[in-house]
């Protein structure tokens, strides 16, 4: 099982219920064999983020090809939704650069994705490929956590079935 500590304070979300969905989201885009040998700590604090940021994802060491050990620092003010959709975001990060489907060179203007190298400067923020996956992935992670806590166990039965690992 993925190794997560929630650290810091959480405004508008139980601590618990982050671990639960930040778990959730492990299990739903990586297979057990890639998500048990990972390492996440996720922080709620400004400290490590750029003024326009409310999330990021820092993998460690810098330089690993095939990172372990992740942060994910986040705004500790924003509402619940927001909060969950973003770990999500970053937890598709975390696949991507723990696979080494994304790597980024030190300097951080150079990426390779899967086998291109793409200039950062280069391309628009939102057209990053591994920008359109996180956001395409984020809002059906999120609901499908929701339904998987639901009251209904219809919804709780159809949210157990639906996996987007690769
Ligand atoms: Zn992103």
């Amino acid at each position: 099982m993925i190794e997560i500590s929630i650290k810091g304070h959480p405004k508008r979300v139980s601590k618990a219920k982050v671990k639960k969905a930040t778990l959730f989201f492990a299990d739903k885009i990586m297979y057990p064999r890639l998500h048990e040998t990972l390492i996440v700590d996720v922080i709620f604090s400004r400290k490590n983020l750029e003024a326009d940021e409310w999330a990021n994802c820092i993998a460690y060491p810098e330089d690993s090809q095939r990172p372990k050990v992740f942060d994910i620092n986040v705004d500790p003010g924003l509402s619940e939704k927001k909060t969950l959709i973003i770990i999500a975001h970053e937890m598709n990060h975390v696949r991507q650069l723990a696979k080494a489907q994304l790597y980024e060179y030190e300097r951080k203007k150079l990426c390779r994705w899967k086998d291109d190298f793409i200039d950062i400067d280069k391309v628009w923020y939102w057209f990053l490929p591994w920008e359109i996956e996180s956001y395409g992935i984020e809002h059906g992670l999120h609901h499908l956590f929701e339904m998987s806590i639901a009251n209904d166990p219809k919804k709780r039965e159809v949210a157990a079935k639906i996996f987007a690992r690769k």
